[in-house]
Parts: C-alpha cells; structure tokens; sequence
C-alpha cells in the first residue's frame, strides 16, 4: 500500500467530517464524512471555493473559522446549528488548525464533529431524571395519607365486629400493597439517583432469616417454609432493614411464582467470613433465556404461568441494587416446572465497612 493510499484510509475511517482548505479559500482535501455533513455529493467539489460549494446554512460560520485559522494558527471548538433542506436540525463541533503543505504553503484543517446524538442523548438524560424527580415526588406524596387511611383503618377495624370489620380488612390490605408499591418506587429512584446508603450495624443475620422467614409463614398457609441455619453464625456487618427487604423479597417470590403451593428451602450457610442463603421453590420456574435479565428494572417474564400474578418487575432489581452495595453477589438457578433457587452472598464484614457508615437522609 501506498503512504498516499495508507492516509486516505485513515482519513476516510475516522467518524469526524474533515477538510483541508487553501489560504484561497479553496477545499483541497475533504473526507466521505464532510460530504455527507453538508450535503456535497459531488468530488469534483476538491478545487473549489468552499462559499461555492457549501450549503447555506454552515457556509458562513466555516469560512469564519478557516479566516480565524490562518489568522491566529488555529480556531477553538464551536459549536454551531443549521437546518437541512429536509428539515432535520443538524448540530456541529467545528475546529480548525494549520499545516504546512509541501511547497510550504499554510493550510487550514478543518474537523467537523456531529454533536447531534451528544444532544439528544443530554435531551434523554435530563428527561428521565425529570422523570425519576416526579416518580419520586409523587411516592412521597402519596405514603403520608396512604399511612393514615392504613393506621384508620386498622384502628376503626379492632373497634367493631362483623361484615363492616371484613370491609375495613380490605381496606387495609389494599393499603399495604400501595405502600408496598410506593416502597418499591422510592427504593428503585434511590438506586438509580445513587442515594441508596446503608446503614450499617452488627447483625445476628441468623435472626433477622428467621424473622423473615416466620413473616412469610404467618400469610401463606399453601407452602411449607423450611429453615436449615447453622446454629452459630458470625455476626454480619449488614444494613438490617434492607437485608430484611432482600430475603422477605426472595421468600415473597418463591410464595408468589409456587401458585400451587409447596415446599420452599431456605439454607443458611457461613464460610471463609462469607455468609450464603439460598431460597429454593418448587414453582413455576423461569426459562433460560429470561435468566440474564430478571435483575433489570421492570423485567417481568411473560409466560402463561406468570399471568395473573402481580408484581412490577422491580423486586429484583432493587435486590440486586442491595446486594451489590453490600459487595455481595445473587445467583439464580432454575428450572421449568421444577422450581427456582435465588442464592445472595453477603460478606461478614464487606470491605465498605473500613469507611464511616452513612446514614440515608
Ligand atoms: P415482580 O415479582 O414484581 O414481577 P421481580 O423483580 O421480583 O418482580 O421479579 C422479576 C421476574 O422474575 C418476575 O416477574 C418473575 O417472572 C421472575 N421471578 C422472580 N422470582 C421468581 C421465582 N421464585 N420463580 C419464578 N419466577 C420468578
């Protein structure tokens, strides 16, 4: 290969539009990429004066930066924007700097960079932090009342008997599971927002299953909740409360994906200052494929098994966020129509800890 065609490569591979432009104001070089920028579909544009050959809209702020190049050796990023014939509104980053020819001539470089997918994508960030800022405002918004309509309820409902007392049930049953949902909703915009701190103290993380564990039991009276835990156990340098959230969530899961009942397998394990509980069903299952993505925002498998069951597909997501902040690790392991196992691993005492603990605001 030539040096001459080697260049030519290079330069016809770079994403930038690039031009090299005579003191005469002449495009001496331009690149695939340039031409497509402004719109010259025509070679035979190398020769020419570029205010011949450039559209309207760029051709002013162009020859102002090659003007500025020769003046003062090189002319900085600017940004500028013009509307194509097609109506698509096109956003530039042009810059430009001497060279030398080799007949020791100054020629100006010119290096276009298409800041359009830059802007729509700061567009889409700030929209979805608008977005998780109003999710936000809103869940706080509504758990106040919603608390007060729950703790009413349940008050008015210890005071009488009957059908009345079953309609005040209801009542209360539903407001948990907004609260639930609003819990859901604040954790997620705090993970995504970065705000999710721990609180961290030590734990007898033997307990805190065992706890959750008889939580589950006392609502779902189709399955049969097995505990195996170590009798000693070291303690754990954990956040209690969302640790908690982590194995109700798994034992919730394994209730709500088992319809028809069954047994359900929590293992507790400590090794090498690692602690390990494995939640095991004997439900639905998930197929393979649905495996990678559980751990995303809104990820639900969509399969004639899981229709009808409610939930956001936030569960684990929000898990996971946890786990991870806790330098541990969840596994999944399943099988369809045999049952699923969710394994959490947790440091005893994770390497975040030799920092001061922060308190959630
Ligand atoms: P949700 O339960 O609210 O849909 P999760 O994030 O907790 O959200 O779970 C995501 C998806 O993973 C669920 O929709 C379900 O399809 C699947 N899944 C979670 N746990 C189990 C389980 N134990 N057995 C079968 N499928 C499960």
């Amino acid at each position: 290969m030539t040096p001459e065609a080697y260049y030519r490569q290079i330069l016809e591979t770079t994403s930038n539009g690039i031009l090299v432009i005579s003191r005469a104001c002449e495009i001496l070089e331009i690149n695939r990429n340039a031409m497509a920028m402004f719109n010259i579909d025509d070679v035979r544009a190398i020769g020419k004066p570029i205010a011949d050959v450039l559209p309207d809209g760029p051709r002013e702020a162009l020859i102002r930066i090659v003007e500025e190049t020769f003046d003062e050796g090189f002319a900085l990023n600017e940004e500028i924007a013009y509307w194509e014939e097609t109506g698509i509104e096109i956003e530039l980053g042009i810059s430009g700097s001497l060279i030398v020819s080799d007949t020791g001539q100054p020629l100006a470089t010119v290096i276009c960079r298409d800041m359009t997918a830059k802007r729509e994508l700061e567009r889409l960030r700030k929209m979805d932090q608008l977005k998780s800022d109003y999710v936000n405002k809103v869940a706080h918004e509504l758990r106040n009342p919603l608390t007060t309509i729950q703790a009413y309820s349940e008050t008015a409902a210890s005071m009488i008997e009957g059908e009345p007392k079953e309609f005040l049930g209801t009542v209360e049953d539903e407001c948990n599971r907004m609260l639930s949902l609003i819990k859901e909703m604040l954790n997620i915009s705090r993970l995504e927002s970065g705000k999710l701190k721990l609180t961290l103290s030590e734990v007898d993380f033997g307990a805190l299953v065992v706890q959750c564990v008889e939580q589950v039991r006392s609502h779902s009276d189709q399955h049969t909740l097995s505990l195996d835990s170590p009798a000693q156990l070291p303690k754990a340098k954990i956040d209690e409360d969302k640790i908690k959230e982590v194995v109700l969530n798994l034992l919730e899961n394994a209730v709500k994906y088992s319809p028809e009942g069954g047994e359900i397998r929590v293992v507790v394990t400590a090794q090498d200052q690692m602690l390990s509980i494995a939640v095991s069903d004997c439900g639905i299952g998930i197929e393979s494929e649905h495996l990678r993505h559980l751990f995303e925002k809104f990820y639900r498998v969509d399969s004639p098994g899981t229709r009808g069951i409610p939930g956001t597909g936030l569960g684990l997501a929000i898990t996971k966020g946890i786990v991870d902040a806790h330098a541990g690790s969840i596994q999944v392991d399943s099988e369809v129509g045999q049952g699923t196992t969710f394994t959490v691993e947790l440091p005893a005492v994770p390497a975040t800890t030799q920092a001061p603990s922060n308190r959630e605001p």
